[in-house]
Order: C-alpha cells, then structure tokens, then sequence
C-alpha cells in the first residue's frame, strides 16, 4: 500500500470525477487539496439556471455506495426503466431497458450529484479551492502554475503528484501533448448538440411518462429527454454540425420552427418557447480522446474526461469515471510508488476505456437509426428472452454495460460480438418471438459462449 500519511496531493478539477477522487484519496489518509476554476457550485441553484441531468448506472453506483455516498444522492434519482420511442405517425412505444427484477438506469441533476460529491470531500477533510485555474505545467520543476482568480495570483504547487480531473478539454493534457510526452488524438464528431427544457406541468406534473428515457430517432439526427425530479425534462437534440440539415443550416427562426415543428411535433406541444432556446442555449461538441499514456513520471495522472473522454451515447461516460476512481483507489492499495500507481491504473483501465469508447460510437447509430428498424426490435425482445432462458451465459450488451458493474467494458464487448452474431442466425427469417427455434438456439449458445463467471475468472 502506498505510504499517505503527512503526504500532500493535489487534484486539479473537481468535477463528479475530481470530487471522488479526492473524496477516495482524503480516506487513505492523504491531505488532498482539490482546485477548480469554475466557482463553488455549494449552496447555489445550477449556473446555467437550467436543470442538466445525467444517466446514472449500475457501474456510477457501485463507485457511489463503496465511497459511501450514494445515500446522499438516492433521494434524486429518477428511475427509468426503458426507451419511449416516438415515432412519427405512430403511438409512442414503451421497450424495458433490462430483463431482470429492478433493472433501470437513473436520470440525475448534474448539479445536485456535484453538490452532494464536494460536500462529502469536504467533509472528509479535503480543501477545496474554486475559482482556481491550472494554466501551466512544468514537468521537470514538477510543478503546477495555477490562477487563484479571487486573489488575483499565481500559486505554484508541486505535482507530488497531481491529478488531473480537467475534464474532456483537459489543460494539463493538452499541454503535456504539446510537451511531447503524451500522444493524445481528440476525435471530434461530425454531430453537435443542444439542449432544451420541456418545463413540469401544473403542480409539478410530469408532461409525459417519467419512468422511461424518451428517444425521437430521426435517422442522421435525433432528440432524447430524460426527467428531472423537478417534473421537468432535459432533452437534448444531436445533430449534424453542418450540411443540409444541421446547426449551420437552421440559421433563423423560420429554419428552426419548421425544423423542430416538423420532426418533433409532440415535443414542441411541450415546449413552447422552443425556438427561443434554440436560439440562446450554447451548442456543444463531442468527441473521443485517445492518450496513448496518462501518467508522466510518477509526477502527474490522467483520469476521468481528461484520460479518455467518450461520446454519451450509452450514457457512460461520468459511469466510466467513477469506476476510474475505484480502480485508482485499488491500485492504491496494492503499490508502493506512485509510478506503479499509475501504470498498474492504465494497464487496468486502457482496454476498459477503450471499449466503452467503441460502444459509446457504435450506440449512436443504434440510438438514432437502429431503434426504429423492426428488425432491431425483434432482436432485442430476443436477447431479452435468451437472457430469461440463459441467465448464466446471454446477457444482452446493453445490460451488461449498464447493470453489471462486475462485467467488465472489455468483456461485455467481446462477448457482445458473439452474441451480435449468434442473434443474427437465430432471428434469421423471424418475425416474431413465435417463429424463433429455441431448441436450436440453446445448443448455439452452449456451444459457443462461455458462462460469464468464466470470463471473470478465466482460472
Ligand atoms: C451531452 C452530454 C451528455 C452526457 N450524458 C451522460 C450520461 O447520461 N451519463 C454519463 O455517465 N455520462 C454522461 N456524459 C459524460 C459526463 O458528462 C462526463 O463523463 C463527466 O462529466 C466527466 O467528469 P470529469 O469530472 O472527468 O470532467 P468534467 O465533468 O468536465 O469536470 C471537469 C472539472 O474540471 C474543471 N476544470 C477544467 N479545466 C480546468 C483548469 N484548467 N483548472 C482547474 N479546473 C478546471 C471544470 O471546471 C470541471 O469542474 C455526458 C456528456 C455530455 C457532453
């Protein structure tokens, strides 16, 4: 175990990964001092006035329950148990996310889960410095030139080490790239998004289902909502950066109303201030990171969106940050230096990250094109029923990914390939569950995927 007593670490960014982070590090006894730039977020109504949620899994609340948070956050959570699918012409379609008992993912207020994560390190004893920003590095003095903006100064703390938590835009990976002693690809995506507010009804009455995660698949683009506790719900259009249909093209008021009016007429019903947001809600990007290493001289680590930032399209990525800190703490507990630290960490967590980022993509065409086919349906009512049939051995990639945290990203993509496949002939030529030949499909599956237990424990 690594020797904590008396020793000073310093997190840069206290986001849901830093916040843990720290949390995790105060309890190992080391004296963590965490800075953000952005100003303390305690006690204050989110920022942007509006409400932002996020998917919370299974993987998000293991981390959550063995960093001994997770009841500080339960009481917010909104369970959703499946997709709504909102199709034009057709009534909107109900598809459970998960076969077993209690299988949902939880729609969370980003703000509140980053409020209840620093008040816990807090009261851990970590320090917490806002309105502190990192703008330079200098890896051989092994210190960090960090902006106290309320002081107007500059702090110079040593890496001993540092952990950096910036984020998917990181600072400190950028600048350890342009140092040449990180190779990091920032993969952009062709596709931006927006979010917009579908407000609660009279008395705080949800406006629609609360228990599902509503999808608007639209082919090249699409409009998700998930609900807040509030009532309200957070929806979020994805949509080409540029090209016929997309951010560049809706440039008036008239582009937008059509826009939005034609393809999601029962979500605009809602929301009739929708070109107004349009107009003044930012637009983000999205992207993958790639670093070919995160840690530099035992001096500094990556972790979190400033490691391996994904797209979110399987709800993953803060998910997949929380489990960094798990592992981290873990890795903790099994070195004596903080190089082996680090390399334990990315020898554990690179073939992980770097399967949820091949998921996260592939989700996205599943996402916005995929839910709609027929085809794809049936397939997932089947993988559903090969689950009930073969719990120990078929369990739909989705649900590995989003329920079984001791499943690891690696192995849930793997063995969803075989799956993919053996799906492929078994639904070959139905229509519906009726016409599927289980017999056939049982000796498929004993013959060519192992019981999981086998994949967790290969000896
Ligand atoms: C549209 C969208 C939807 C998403 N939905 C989901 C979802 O449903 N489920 C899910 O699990 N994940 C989701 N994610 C991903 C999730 O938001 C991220 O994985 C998560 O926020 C990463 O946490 P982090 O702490 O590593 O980085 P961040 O949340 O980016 O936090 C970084 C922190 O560092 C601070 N910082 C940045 N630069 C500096 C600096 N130079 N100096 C000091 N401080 C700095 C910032 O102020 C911030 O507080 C979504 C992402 C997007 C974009």
């Amino acid at each position: 175990m690594i020797a904590s007593r008396g020793v000073a670490v310093s997190v840069v960014g206290a986001g849901p990964t830093g916040a843990l982070l720290a949390l995790l590090l105060r309890r190992r006894g080391f004296e963590v001092t965490a800075f953000d730039g952005r100003p303390d977020p305690r006690g204050v109504p989110s920022m942007s006035g509006r409400s932002i949620n996020l998917a919370l899994a299974d993987r998000g609340i293991h981390a959550l329950k063995s960093a001994g948070v997770y009841d500080r956050i339960a009481g917010a959570m909104v369970p959703m148990r499946g997709r709504l699918l909102h199709q034009t012409g057709t009534a909107p379609a109900f598809a459970p996310y998960g076969g077993r008992e209690g299988e949902a993912i939880y729609s969370i207020s980003r703000h509140r889960l980053n409020q209840a994560l620093l008040t816990a390190a807090a009261a851990a004893g970590v320090e917490l410095k806002f309105e502190h920003r990192l703008e330079d590095l200098d890896v051989d003095a092994a210190v960090a030139h960090i902006h106290d903006a309320r002081g107007s100064r500059r702090l110079t703390v040593p890496m001993n080490p540092l952990l950096a938590a910036d984020g998917a835009a990181s600072t400190s990976r950028r600048r350890l790239a342009a140092l040449a002693l990180v190779k990091a690809d920032e993969v952009d995506l062709d596709h931006g998004y927006k979010e917009l507010t579908i407000p609660a009804g009279p008395g705080g009455r949800f406006l629609m289902r609360s228990d599902a995660l509503h999808i608007w698949p639209r082919g090249n683009f699409m409009l998700i909502a998930l609900p807040n506790a509030d009532g309200s719900f957070t929806a979020t259009l994805f949509l080409p950066k540029r090209g016929a249909v997309s951010f560049e093209s809706l440039d008036s008021a008239a582009t937008v109303r059509d826009f939005l009016l034609g393809n999601f007429p029962d979500a605009c019903e809602l929301v009739p201030d929708c070109v107004a947001q349009f107009r003044d809600n930012p637009t983000g990007f999205l992207g993958t990171v790639y670093a070919d290493r995160w840690s530099v001289r035992g001096a500094i680590g990556l972790i979190g969106d400033a490691a391996h930032a994904i797209v979110p399209f399987h709800g993953q990525g803060m998910n997949c940050c929380f489990e960094d800190c798990v592992e981290f703490d873990a890795c903790l507990e099994r070195e004596t230096s903080w190089e082996a630290v680090f390399e334990r960490f990315f020898s554990a967590r690179k073939p992980n990250t770097d399967a949820i980022a091949a998921m996260a993509l592939e989700n996205y065409l599943e996402m916005r094109e995929h839910v709609a086919d027929p085809k794809f349906r049936l397939r997932q009512s089947l993988s559903l029923e090969l689950e009930r049939r073969h719990p120990q051995r078929f369990i739909p990639r989705y649900s590995m990914v989003m329920f079984h945290h001791e499943i690891p990203y690696r192995v849930a993509q793997n063995r969803g390939s075989i799956q993919a496949q053996l799906l492929e002939r078994i639904a070959a030529g139905a229509a519906t569950l009726d016409d599927v030949d289980f017999d056939r499909a049982a000796r498929a599956i004993n013959r060519e995927l192992p019981p999981v237990a086998r994949d967790l424990d290969p000896a």
